[in-house]
C-alpha cells in the first residue's frame, strides 16, 4: 500500500519568535517580499526593524490588498521580479498566507501566522477569491512551505476568539483521519502518478499522521480550556504554547496527511446559509464535527466529551450557536446536498453517505447539542 507523509521543511514557535525572522530571510538571501496587512505590518513594526537590522536583510513592502485574488498575485509576483527578492513571507491571517503561497508557488516561502484561527499555515494549499471575495479555486503547490515561523507573544495578544476557532478548526482533526483511515481513502499529500498501475498519484494516510491528529485532540482536552484563559489575559503559558501548536503544526499534519471526511464538508455546506457568514471557518468546524459523530453514531461517551469540550471554551454545539435561527426543509436539503457533491470529502467516510442522512444527522445533532448546552449551563450556575 502507498503511503505518505507531507510537511514543512521548519516549524519554530516561541516568545519574540519574529526577531529571528531575519534569519530566516538569510538563509535564502538578502531581502524578502512581505505580504501582510497594513495592520498586522504596524502590529509588528518595532521586532521587524530589529531583526532587518540585526541580520542585514530587507524588507520589500507589497501594500497587500486584502483579497487572494489572480490579479493580486499577479502584481505581486511582479514586485518580487521587480526587486529581486530571494524569498516570500506571508504574515498575518488566512489570506495573507495564502497570497504568499501563492506568489512563492512551491519555493523559498517563511509563513507567520499573527494568530491561531485555523491550521493552513503548515499546508501545501491555498483557496483563491475572487477580487469581489466569492470562492473561486483551491491551487495545491509543489512543496509546503519552507518555515512556519510562530511568535507565541504576537499570537496571545490576538483575540481570543480567533484562538478559540483555531480549537474548532483542530478539533475535527482527529474524527476525520480516523475516518479516512477506516475507509482507506487517500489523503491530499500532493503526489504525482505513480509508475505503478492504479496509484493515480493517490496515497494512503501514515500511522504518523494518524498518531499526530491523536495527539491534536488530547491536547485540546487536557489544555484548551486553560489557553484560553490565558489569552484572555494576553499571557504566554505552556498550556496557551501546547494549544498554538494543536492548532497549527499538529492539526495542520493532521488534516493533510491525515484526511478530511464529514466535518469539513458539512462545514462547507453550512456556509450556504447567509446566517453562518460572520461565524469564523473553526467555529462552523465544530458543528460539522458534532455532525459528523451523529452520522457515524459514535460512542455516547464521545459525543458527550466533545460537547462538554466545545461548551467549556465556547465553541459551537447547536445551529443556533453559528447564527442560524430558523431552517426550512428546503434549506437544510440545499445544505446537506452542497455537503455531498460528488467531489466533497465526506466520501472519505467509511460507509455510504446520502444527502438525506446528512440532513437527518444535522437536524439530530442541533438537538443534542441545545438539550447538553442546557444541561451544562444548569450545573454551571449550580
Ligand atoms: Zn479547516
Amino acid at each position: 500500500m502507498r503511503k505518505a507523509f507531507i510537511s514543512p521543511s521548519k516549524y519554530v514557535q516561541g516568545e519574540d519568535e519574529l526577531l529571528n525572522l531575519g534569519y530566516f530571510v538569510k538563509t535564502f538571501g538578502e531581502s524578502a517580499l512581505l505580504i501582510a496587512h497594513a495592520e498586522d505590518v504596524k502590529r509588528v513594526k518595532s521586532k521587524r526593524e530589529e531583526t532587518e537590522k540585526r541580520f542585514g536583510i530587507k524588507f520589500i513592502e507589497s501594500n497587500f490588498g486584502g483579497e487572494c485574488s489572480r490579479d493580486e498575485i499577479k502584481r505581486l509576483e511582479e514586485v518580487a521580479l521587480k526587486n529581486n527578492c530571494d524569498c516570500t513571507i506571508g504574515l498575518g491571517g488566512g489570506k495573507a498566507i495564502d497570497t504568499a503561497k501563492c506568489v512563492a508557488k512551491g519555493h523559498a516561502l517563511i509563513i507567520c501566522p499573527t494568530i491561531a484561527a485555523t491550521d493552513a499555515p503548515t499546508s501545501h494549499s491555498a483557496v483563491l477569491y475572487t477580487p469581489e471575495g466569492a470562492f473561486d479555486d483551491y491551487a495545491y503547490f509543489s512543496q509546503n512551505p519552507s518555515v512556519v515561523l510562530v511568535d507565541t507573544t504576537v499570537i496571545a495578544k490576538a483575540p481570543t476568539r480567533f484562538l478559540v476557532s483555531g480549537m474548532g478548526d483542530a478539533l475535527s482533526t482527529y474524527f476525520e483521519a480516523r475516518a479516512t483511515r477506516r475507509s482507506f481513502s487517500n489523503v491530499n499529500a500532493g503526489l504525482p502518478c505513480g509508475f505503478r498501475e492504479g496509484l493515480c498519484g493517490g496515497a494512503k494516510g501514515t500511522n504518523t499522521a494518524f498518531a499526530l491528529a491523536k495527539l491534536c485532540y488530547e491536547t485540546l482536552l487536557s489544555d484548551g480550556l486553560k489557553a484560553k484563559h490565558s489569552c484572555d489575559v494576553d499571557q504566554v503559558t505552556p498550556a496557551l504554547e501546547n494549544i498554538i501548536e494543536a492548532n497549527s503544526l499538529l492539526s495542520g499534519l493532521g488534516f493533510e496527511s491525515g484526511g478530511l471526511a464529514a466535518a469539513h464538508a458539512i462545514h462547507d455546506g453550512l456556509t450556504i446559509l447567509e446566517g453562518t457568514h460572520k461565524y469564523f471557518h473553526g467555529e462552523k468546524v465544530a458543528f460539522g464535527t458534532l455532525v459528523q459523530l451523529v452520522l457515524e453514531n459514535a460512542p455516547t461517551e464521545e459525543i458527550e466529551e466533545v460537547l462538554s469540550f466545545c461548551l467549556s471554551v465556547g465553541l459551537p454545539v447547536c445551529l443556533k450557536d453559528i447564527g442560524v435561527d430558523s431552517l426550512s426543509d428546503e434549506e437544510l436539503n440545499a445544505v446537506a446536498a452542497k455537503a455531498c457533491i460528488p467531489e466533497e470529502s465526506i466520501h472519505s467516510m467509511p460507509f455510504p453517505v446520502t444527502s438525506s442522512d446528512v440532513a437527518a444527522a444535522i437536524k439530530t445533532a442541533d438537538v443534542i447539542g441545545k438539550a447538553y448546552k442546557m444541561k451544562f449551563e444548569r450545573t454551571s450556575h449550580e
